[in-house]
């Protein structure tokens, strides 16, 4: 039978988000890392194939977000482990999204209706990014800090590799706080790593989720 996750690729290659995030941290992330997620998260469902039936022909994002915002639906002996290892594939195929090569040297800041709701939620970009920043940088342990959406818009953290959709929230934005994600170039200068991520979000696509918050 296919395996019913499979790694995707990133939408730009390895060394596009230099001199922010280096190529090393890039495919360590992404060939080991979110591999890995997938590679067990396959092997969980595997040991329940009628269950795993149900996911197969789904597109997988949708079959990732049926699975982690219902998760008591999922077997119990495999509950922990698609928490775990669906978590990371989900949260991996959208962190790689929310990101791009910077464009340059202009700000790279929210526009149009994202950066209105931004505006109105949090009072100012700004304030915005630098209460985002700080719950990032403040983060005990391993886990992620989200932009998320119910009809209104908040900043929440997840531990490991939690998602705001098992909470009933929709991800609009998130960054991975995780060792692994910064420390070969940053090492324990986790708040150098966010705020370089800035200069590289996608805010078309973040807008995008925005749009799906809703
Ligand atoms: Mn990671």
């Amino acid at each position: 039978m296919d395996k019913i996750f499979s790694l995707p690729e990133l939408p730009y290659s390895y060394d596009a988000l230099e001199p922010h995030i280096d190529a090393s941290t890039m495919e360590v992330h992404h060939a080991k890392h979110h591999q890995a997620y997938v590679s067990k998260l396959n092997e969980a469902i595997e040991k329940h194939p009628s269950f795993a039936e149900t996911m197969a022909g789904k597109p997988e994002i949708e079959a990732l977000e049926s699975l982690l915002s219902n998760l008591d639906a999922v077997p119990a002996d495999i509950r922990t482990a698609v928490r775990n290892h669906g978590g990371g594939h989900f949260n991996h195929s959208f962190f790689w999204k929310n990101m791009k090569p910077n464009a340059g040297s202009a700000a790279n800041v929210p526009q149009g209706e994202c950066a209105v709701r931004i505006e109105k939620s949090f009072g100012s970009f700004n304030a915005f990014k630098t209460e985002f920043t700080k719950i990032a940088s403040g983060l005990f342990g391993s886990g992620w800090v989200w932009l998320a959406g119910n009809g209104k818009l908040f900043i929440m953290s997840t531990p490991n590799q939690d998602n705001p959709i098992s909470t009933g929230a929709r991800p609009i934005l998130g960054i991975d706080v995780w060792e692994h994600a910064y420390y070969l170039k940053y090492q324990n200068r986790r708040a150098e790593y966010i705020e370089n991520w800035w200069s590289v979000i996608n805010w078309k696509e973040v807008a995008k989720s925005l749009e799906n918050s809703k």
